[in-house]
């Protein structure tokens, strides 16, 4: 996600950061680039405009505080419009009191709607709620069948549709027996098209007033960029929707779609769909967002996303450890099995400080191999060295090596890389720590 644009923008402060004052023509010049970085990550070109215009007025004439140098300053000002532009700040799903609270998840047809609805209901379940799901696509009866099956897998309970009833009174009568079995939410998963028609819409709109749902949210498909926004547009003028999932944002480096949606429809933005895998949906956070384009990275994800597979306790000691620049290469092999675990390795790698800066490890990351030769070179360190990477000379490099069955230069590059993790661990974590790095004061 936002690979492209977070590069870019690496780029423009590098260059910013060694100049000792703010003057417009300085401005004008990173300006004229972070436009260009918009419009190539193909965020719409209105959205773009007013935010170079905010920008500058923001940026210019405004005073350069002591403690941190202009540069920093235009970072922390992009900073703040970007968590704006991305929606402020996480919105959560309104349940309102009724059992069951109705969710309608709408969109074209290939979107990822039916895959969602299950994600989503993983999600719900997870933090507590009794959720059922049901398809309304009569049209297609390999959908109805997909949910079931996927629904199955999670554990959650798929009311069961009949498809020669029509869609409305399934979902009427689904709201009903949800009802009956204490569901507090169920999720209808509505029928797509390949593009907006008004037989579509007319039964979405039925579908609304029937069931009076307490979220209706649009699922785009964020590689189709911006016609992704166009289309929730249109979905929110003839139907009206509460909110947006955006889906497949692991295929999409650009990420227009998302930074446009918020100031073109003025609909929050919810969850991200991260992979095709049933875990792969993430609430979405404007602000570790915003970060992570700046290529901050983001701990906090980081540890939040470890949480869930690994227990608790676990990630609270690593985050303390992370902090105290205590991060050993034990840590670093468990973290990069986690990681295996949880799925998406690129995803999570992205989030490690600093992680999008080396290449090296970045290219490795999703090679099975490659990991396992980690996992190896690591092992046959002995405590002492794993402990204090510091101590592991030519000597030991060959030792370890042989050991592991790998080359010098494999164990000197994999040395290499926790070292240069570390040191941006160390560069976060120091100095105010992460509230430095969240006012983006790096
Ligand atoms: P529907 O027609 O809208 O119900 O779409 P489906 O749920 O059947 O999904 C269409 C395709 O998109 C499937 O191959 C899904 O695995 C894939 N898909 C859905 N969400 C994501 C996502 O977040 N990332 C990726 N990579 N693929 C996704």
């Amino acid at each position: 996600m936002f690979e492209n644009l977070a590069e870019k923008l690496e780029g423009v402060f590098k260059r910013l950061k060694g100049r000792g004052r703010l003057d417009e023509e300085n401005v004008k010049e990173a300006l004229k680039e972070i436009r260009m970085a918009l419009l190539e990550a193909d965020v719409n070109f209105k959205v773009v405009k007013d935010f170079i215009e905010d920008v500058r007025s923001r940026a210019v004439g405004q005073d350069v505080l002591d403690s941190i140098t202009p540069g920093q300053q235009i970072v922390k000002i992009v900073h703040d419009r970007l968590v704006e532009l991305l929606g402020g700040t996480s919105s959560q799903l309104k349940f309102g009191h009724r059992f069951p609270a109705p969710i309608m998840l709408v969109g074209l047809q290939g979107c990822g709607k039916t895959t969602t609805s299950v994600k989503l209901a993983r999600v719900l379940a997870k933090s507590g709620k009794r959720v059922g799901l049901v398809s309304a696509d009569v049209y297609r009866p390999a959908a109805m069948e997909q949910l079931r099956v996927m629904g199955e897998k999670i554990g959650a309970p798929v009311i069961r549709a009949d498809s020669s009833q029509s869609p409305v009174k399934i979902c009427v009568e689904a709201v009903e027996e949800a009802k009956r079995r204490g569901y507090e939410v169920l999720i209808l998963d509505t029928a797509g098209r390949l593009h907006i028609d008004t037989e579509m819409m007319e039964e979405l709109k039925q579908i609304k007033s029937a069931v009076n749902p307490s979220e209706i949210l649009f699922v785009a498909d964020a590689m189709t960029g911006q016609d992704a926004v166009n289309v929730a547009a249109k979905f929110n003028e003839l139907l009206g929707i509460d909110g947006v999932i955006m889906t497949k944002m692991d295929g999409d480096a650009r990420g227009g779609a998302a930074l446009s949606l918020k100031a073109v429809i003025g609909k929050p933005l919810k969850y991200v769909g991260v992979g095709e895998k049933i875990d792969a949906l993430e609430v979405f956070h404007p602000e570790r967002m915003a970060s992570r384009i700046l290529g901050m990275g983001d701990i906090l994800s980081l540890v939040e996303k470890a949480q869930t597979v690994v227990d608790e306790k676990k990630a609270r000691e690593l985050e303390q450890r992370i902090r105290k620049n205590e991060f050993t290469l034990e840590d670093f092999k468990e973290q990069l099995l986690q990681i295996k675990k949880m799925g998406s390795l690129q995803d999570i790698l992205g989030m490690i400080p600093g992680f999008s800066k080396i290449k090296s490890l970045k290219q490795a990351a999703p090679d099975e191999r490659e990991l396992f030769k980690i996992v190896a070179i690591i092992d046959s360190m002995t405590k002492k060295e794993r402990n204090n990477y510091l101590i592991i000379d030519g000597r030991r490099r060959k030792r370890i090596a042989l050991g592991s069955g790998t080359s010098v230069q494999d164990v000197n590059q994999l040395l290499k890389n926790y070292a240069e993790i570390k040191k941006m661990m160390k560069r976060f974590t120091s100095k105010g720590g992460m509230k430095a790095l969240r006012r983006g004061n790096f």
